[in-house]
């Protein structure tokens, strides 16, 4: 799934290399058809396959005021060209633990020195790593439109299919909150080394807020957040103490977690009054997986 307008077919592919965010906006003004290219691991595939022909690219590789970070009203503004790479790194591990986490388990060496938050969110592919982290914050995704307009709007919004970036538009920054308080971040993949996720669970606190928020990715076409669990745990924190929980609780919030998100299927009419239907054994493995991660997850956030 792409949140972009489709890439119209056309046979010449004049590229521009932008080096300034306002020089970009005007390329995409320019040819209304143009399509932006960060790190190109998503979009140069589909051309690669045959899948896309862009009529034409704006490069934003040179686009230095979105390869890093500003601070504002306690969040950060993340320059949306930030590579996977350069979120991995200390510094900014400190600054959001879990998105570093994401980013450091995001395709090989190669991928993540080459991929791009904003073509993560962007290209927003289920299996997509910084996903349940900025669901996971409620982040915000701050959009640059031609003639020097901008919006913002709930990164969930993109992720659900409810907004989409309209031709001419960048994604220029994302805003998370900066919570200095412990997140993690947990990927399974069913394979060893890097892979895509099969399920992943971001899990942050929000002490300000007293919340314990949880997304899960992966096991849906947009992360999921399963608010009564959330809810339920943070209401068991003792938020001025110690903000230990017993392992009991703690599992038993994997177990809550991994019910709503892989839930039991609906009984059709014919099961009325009789046996409920059953999981099949794969999405049972699924539960089991994002149960185990959830538990995890919470458990580490709290260590
Ligand atoms: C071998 C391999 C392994 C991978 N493994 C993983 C993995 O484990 N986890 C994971 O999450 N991903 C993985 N990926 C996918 C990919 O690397 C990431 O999604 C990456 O973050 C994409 O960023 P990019 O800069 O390369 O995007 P691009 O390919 O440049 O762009 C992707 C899409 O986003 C649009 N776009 C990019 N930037 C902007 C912007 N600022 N504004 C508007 N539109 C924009 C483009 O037009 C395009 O539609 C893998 C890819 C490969 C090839």
């Amino acid at each position: 799934m792409s949140t972009h307008a489709p890439h119209a077919p056309h046979t010449a592919q004049p590229v521009a290399l932008p080096a300034t965010l306002d020089e970009a906006v005007a390329a995409m003004a320019a040819v209304p058809a143009a399509v932006p290219v960060a790190g190109g691991t998503d979009l140069m595939a589909g051309v690669n396959a045959g899948r896309l022909r862009p009529a034409a690219l704006v490069g934003l590789g040179r686009l230095a005021e979105l390869k890093g970070w500003e601070y504002q009203d306690g969040h950060a503004l993340l320059g949306a060209c930030l590579t996977h790479a350069r979120m991995s790194r200390p510094d900014f591990a400190t600054l959001i633990p879990a998105l570093a986490a994401a980013a450091r388990t995001a395709g090989p060496p190669q991928v993540r020195n080459a991929g791009t938050l904003g073509g993560n969110i962007v290209t927003a592919a289920p299996s997509g790593d910084t996903l349940p982290v900025l669901a996971a914050l409620d982040a915000a995704l701050l959009i640059a439109g031609p003639d020097g307009g901008s919006r913002e709007i709930p990164v969930g919004q993109l992720l659900a299919g409810r907004d989409r970036l309209r031709g001419g538009e960048l994604l220029t920054h994302v805003r998370v909150p900066l919570l200095y308080a412990p997140q993690s971040f947990l990927k399974a993949t069913g394979r060893t080394g890097p892979g895509r996720a099969q399920a992943s669970v971001a899990v942050v606190l929000d002490p300000v807020r007293r919340e314990i928020r949880c997304a899960v990715g992966a096991v849906a076409p947009m992360p999921l957040r399963p608010l009564e669990a959330e809810r339920w745990v943070a209401s068991l924190v003792d938020w001025d103490g110690e903000r230990a929980l017993a392992p009991e609780v703690v599992g038993a919030f994997g177990e809550y977690v991994g019910m709503a998100c892989v839930p039991d299927p609906e009984p059709g009419p014919e099961q009325e009054g009789g046996e409920a239907p059953r999981l099949p054994p794969a999405m049972l493995h699924l539960r089991r997986t994002v149960s185990a991660l959830a538990r995890r997850g919470l458990g580490r956030a709290l260590a």
